[in-house]
């Protein structure tokens, strides 16, 4: 492996700022390791060769200058990347090649970085695992029969395994953070409207969160200052400056966590969790605790109906958001011989084209959305979403951030949770509170369970994305990054 590949994005950007490296060939190295190693990792759905050696070339030239000129970049698949293909992993768009860019790629552009592909994802972002793309699952680089994560395995696993040194995820219910967790990485989920969804295939408009994947915290917090802020054609966007993530990223890396209180949330005690999950998540608190760190058990009363809340309301909103596709404006159509209806060319072409876990999503939304049982399931719901928002405020009256373990096991062997879609979603309980909140959290390393990744969560109050990197990088400082056995 050449070294360009081991080194982190902060070192890469200083490194061609320096002109000790060329941008070329920091994007060559890049490719290389891809071509090395893809085969068997899978991270990747589309590779843009030629796009990122000219938008290295344009660097190199002088063109292109930014805080990240020159890093290399991979983009999930379900944010639209122009002229290149963009599928969110599913056949119903394959083959589409967006005609502009979102708001989050124009600004990777505009910080220099070079993309150097699309990564893999389960279906429209819905799952746990990767296992339901439709062009086949990502291997974890820590084992390659074990799952990367989902939604966004593929840029989980294509930063551990030194395909790019920075990702972008998007988090719905915990799709950059559990993929960070059980791959070893850094994945942070920004206030929600701190990223703009400009461009972003819609899944739960409500809940969807683009974000940065990194190995280290500093990483994380250069990609998130990167594409963060106002947007104003995100309608939800925040139109307020975006806290200084960086700096608390440097504080916190010094390691003095003097005078800050983190909350334990009472409920996720022993929740389901794997035990060497909950000891490596209870070894990480006696070190922030030797930091500097207060920890205080916090009560959040409703946590516990936060994954019913979200199958209802994360499947609705993705009912309507996915009616888009319809085989008449987008990717595939089927059975359009001239004698068929247009309604039988949309069924027959929805049909084909979704795979089971997207169908499960838009029959169960639908449901919920239906006259009669609208206020039943959708309302309650969204009741319930204001009963966790409570839960959260009243527990930041408390404690400066929050903490509890990424998800509840590490990777686990592929096939071994796709019969009960239940044991798939249970993967996100830990995740998803913060979502319906739409505060921001970070998952960060914290140790080994079998030889496998454990991830530690750091959850804050809305606005305050610097206090969780500030504490990650605490917690990164004591424990160390994690390195995956070589590929
Ligand atoms: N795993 C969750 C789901 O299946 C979350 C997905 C996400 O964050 N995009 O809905």
């Amino acid at each position: 492996m050449s070294d360009l590949t081991k080194m982190s994005a902060a070192q890469l950007a200083k490194a061609i700022a320096g002109k000790e490296a060329s941008a070329v060939e920091v994007a060559q190295a890049h490719l290389d390791r891809i071509d090395a190693v893809d085969e068997r990792v899978h991270a990747f759905l589309h590779v843009d060769r030629e796009g990122a050696l000219a938008a290295a070339a344009a660097v190199d030239a002088g063109e292109v200058t930014g805080p990240l000129a020159g890093v290399p970049v991979a983009v999930k698949d379900v944010i639209a990347t122009k002229g290149v293909p963009t599928t969110a992993a599913s056949k119903i768009l394959e083959g589409w090649r967006p005609p502009y860019d979102a708001t989050i790629v124009e600004r990777l552009r505009a910080a220099g970085t070079v993309m150097l592909g699309k990564t893999n994802m389960d279906e429209f972002a819905m799952g746990s695992s990767t296992e339901y793309s439709a062009y086949g699952a990502t291997n974890n680089p820590w084992d390659l029969g074990r799952i990367p994560g989902g939604s966004g395995g593929g840029s989980a696993a294509a930063i551990a395994a030194y395909e790019a040194p920075l990702a972008i995820g998007t988090d719905t219910g915990g799709s950059i953070r559990q993929p960070g967790a059980v791959t070893g990485t850094v994945g942070a989920k920004p206030t929600y409207g701190g990223t703009s969804r400009y461009g972003l295939i819609a899944f739960s408009s409500s809940l969807d969160t683009p974000g940065p994947c990194a190995r280290n915290v500093e990483d994380a917090a250069l990609l998130h200052a990167a594409i963060a802020g106002h947007d104003w054609r995100d309608s939800t966007s925040i139109p307020q400056p975006v806290p200084d993530v960086v700096g608390a990223a440097r504080l916190g890396a010094t390691g003095d966590l003097s005078g800050v209180k983190l909350g334990v949330v009472k409920e996720f005690a022993g929740d389901g969790s794997e035990p060497g999950v909950l000891s490596a998540f209870h070894e990480s608190l006696e070190a922030l605790v030797k930091l500097g760190a207060e920890i205080v058990e916090v009560s959040c009363p409703h946590f516990q109906y936060a994954l019913p809340a979200y199958y209802l309301i994360a499947p609705s909103e993705a009912s309507s958001n996915l009616a888009r596709f319809d085989g008449v404006r987008y990717g595939l159509r089927v059975g359009d011989d001239g004698n068929r209806s247009l309604e039988e060319v949309m069924s027959l072409t929805r049909e084909a084209g979704f795979g089971p876990e997207v169908k499960r999503r838009i029959i169960l939304g639908t449901y919920a959305l239906s006259s009669g049982y609208y206020d039943a399931y959708y309302g309650q719901a969204q009741k319930v979403r204001t009963l966790i928002t409570r839960d959260f405020e009243a527990a930041f009256e408390r404690v400066d951030v929050l903490v509890s373990p990424t998800t509840p096991f590490v990777a686990f062997p592929f096939g071994s949770r796709t019969s009960d879609p239940y044991q798939m979603y249970l993967a996100d309980l830990f995740t998803i509170p913060t979502n319906l909140y739409g505060g921001p959290a970070i998952s960060v390393p914290c140790g080994l369970s079998e030889g496998l990744p454990v991830g530690f969560q750091v959850m804050a109050p809305t606005l305050a994305d610097d206090r969780m990197y500030r504490v990650a990088a605490a917690l990164e400082s004591s424990v160390g990054t994690l390195t995956p056995p070589a590929l």
